[in-house]
């Protein structure tokens, strides 16, 4: 494992704050002492991710799933532990010198993105070089400003084949690897560049850093218009929406996200003040991006131009929508207009701040858009409405949504509400067809892992107690046998624990480094127990004496049993007595026990 030193970790953990981390990705809450939201790693209704601020780390009940700020960076965004912490460090404004790298997947990850950062620097650079004097003229009489397009990163692509090619090579970049990033392509013997002679948006996951290009062409001969990364390691269309991790806070405050269809879109939205906006980038919209929307806000506005509301693209886009829960509406601007355009007019930003308030609901657009297209009159026609319509509510998951859908389609329709009912259950009956969309993105979370098998709640609120008060470790070890724990696990990690930390000077950090998958998770579900700081003593006495407590009535249980098998078996004689004798020993340490306890309770 490639190694920072460990007192820069240490300052760079120190510098940084989990809770104002994760919030970059999650929308929480405070709950006691707790953050709580909607876990970014598995799809949930009701909140089960927790982050303690006080440790420092999270976990999520849920998918079982927690660590620390480094943890959640490397999970986040598919990085390894040492670009995690490279990248709070540059935050941090503290210096790391960066390792040499192994050949590990995370280490090519790292690669990947050091490429497209690399990128992302050039192209923004050729931009205001006498070659990307064009693209910047194009730019400006876009309307966009030098501000804009600094903010936005946007560059240019040089018209040769080999320009990156050659410069990423003096920095050390292989072609191959330029392949793997997106950025070379092949053809018979060499590579060249993807990228020629365009102007470029760099496109960048929720931590802002590039992982993609959505590149356009400069001139009309040039096809296509518009020239995407390909999906790569890092890179996962159905994942990523253009500007989102600029625009989320802005979607979060407002309650609303704007989706519109090009980046373009999003650049002079932004300019015009605009700024809860994102995009798909070289994807129609999908399930994943409705949930990653979710996370942020619970409405969505479509924003379409006037001409491209019929596309498929934007159909399809609706029709996902209306799957999910989200409050869907549809802004269409008037023919001839596109978001670009409408939002440079005069009071541009004002009109179409109306327009998103006032939106009709994306199930009455679409239902009049089928009414448009097809003859309602007709049996046969109705009978084509209610095809496409029912497979669209049935995804629908939520009883009283879809009985609304239901009503409104058959308002729509002109049909029976009941007859349409009738065939809804009718086609749900039938084995479900091939779904319109892989679910298994490379992106989408693992599968739940199974919480580690904690029957004993006793044992872990104990074990989080040691967590965070771990000064109690060493009366701990003189108090108890690790016998009295019976979760493996548990008594696993306690284990550790005395035997690691015996001064009590217990580092979280340090102690997720140095455990194996099973213990990390077990640490972070443990130690998010919450407890009164003014008790903390009395709460550990009282859970010693409970553990022993219930480790005397499990022997004398089994001692029980021993007597039993005895009796019938061997029948009376020195075993039967010696039981008998460790039976009445085992009751009367328990009997002083709850003496003790007692005493202590009252
Ligand atoms: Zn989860």
């Amino acid at each position: 494992m490639p190694l920072i030193p460990d007192e820069t970790i240490e300052r760079v953990k120190t510098a940084t704050d989990i809770v104002e981390i994760i919030s970059e990705h999650v929308q929480m809450r405070q709950a006691g002492r707790n953050w709580l939201g909607l876990c970014p790693f598995h799809n949930e209704k009701s909140p089960s991710f927790n982050v303690n601020p006080e440790l420092q780390i999270y976990h999520c009940f849920g998918c079982g799933v927690g660590g620390d700020v480094v943890k959640f960076l490397q999970e986040i965004d598919k990085v390894s532990f040492v670009e995690a912490v490279t990248f709070l460090a540059e935050r941090a404004g503290i210096p790391v010198t960066r390792p040499g790298g192994s050949s590990t997947e995370d280490e090519r990850n790292d690669q990947l993105f050091q490429a497209n950062e690399l990128a992302a620097k050039f192209f923004h650079h050729m931009l205001r070089q006498p070659a990307g004097a064009d693209a910047l003229r194009y730019l400006h009489k876009r309307g966009l400003t030098d501000e804009t397009i600094d903010e936005f990163r946007i560059g240019y692509a040089l018209p040769g084949w080999t320009s990156f090619l050659e410069m990423a090579g003096r920095r050390g970049f292989a072609p191959p690897v330029l392949e793997q990033a997106g950025l070379a392509a092949t053809k018979g013997r060499g590579h060249y560049d993807r990228f020629r002679d365009r102007v470029i948006f760099p496109i960048t996951n929720l931590s802002s850093r590039p992982i993609g290009f959505g590149a356009r062409a400069l001139r009309p001969d040039d096809k296509p218009k518009y020239l995407n990364s390909p999906e790569t390691p890092i890179y996962h269309k159905s994942g990523v929406l253009y500007g989102l991790s600029r625009a989320r806070d802005s979607i979060r405050r407002s309650g609303t996200a704007i989706v519109v269809e090009g980046y373009m879109d999003v650049v002079s939205l932004a300019q015009g003040g605009v700024d809860n906006v994102v995009a798909s980038s070289g994807t129609a919209l999908t399930g994943p991006h409705a949930r990653l929307l979710a996370r942020y806000s619970e409405r969505v506005v479509l924003l379409f131009d006037g001409d491209a509301a019929g596309g498929t693209a934007a159909e399809r886009g609706v029709e996902v929508l209306l799957g999910t829960e989200m409050d869907t509406r549809i802004v269409t601007l008037p023919t001839g207009q596109d978001p670009d355009s409408f939002v440079h007019r005069d009071q541009g930003a004002n009109d179409l701040q109306q327009l998103i308030d006032k939106a009709p609901p994306a199930l009455d657009v679409y239902l009049d858009r089928m009414a448009a297209g097809i003859d309602l009159n007709s049996v046969t026609g109705r009978a084509r409405a209610i095809e496409r319509l029912l497979p669209l509510i049935s995804e629908c998951k939520e009883e009283v949504r879809r009985s609304l859908m239901l009503r409104r389609a058959a308002q729509r329709l002109d049909v029976d509400e009941t007859a349409l009912r009738a065939d809804l259950a009718a086609a749900q009956s039938r084995p479900a067809p091939a779904r319109r969309e892989p679910e298994a993105t490379p992106d989408s979370p693992p599968p739940p892992a199974r919480e580690p098998a904690m029957v004993n709640k006793l044992e872990r609120q104990f074990a989080g107690l040691l967590l965070q008060y771990p000064r109690l470790l060493a009366a701990t070890a003189r108090r108890l046998d690790l016998d009295v724990f019976t979760d493996h696990e548990v008594r696993r990690l306690l284990d550790y624990l005395v035997s690691a930390y015996p001064d009590g000077r217990l580092d979280l950090t340090a102690l997720l480094n140095s455990v194996d998958e099973d213990l990390s998770r077990l640490v972070t579900v443990c130690a998010m127990e919450t407890f009164d700081a003014d008790y903390v003593d009395e709460i550990w006495e009282d859970h010693v004496l409970r553990l022993q407590r219930e480790s005397l009535t499990r022997q004398i249980d089994e001692a029980k049993r021993a007597i039993r098998r005895v009796n019938e078996t061997v029948g009376p004689g020195e075993e039967l007595d010696r039981l008998r004798t460790r039976q009445n020993e085992l009751m009367a340490a328990r009997m002083a026990l709850e003496a003790r306890r007692g005493g202590a309770g009252s």
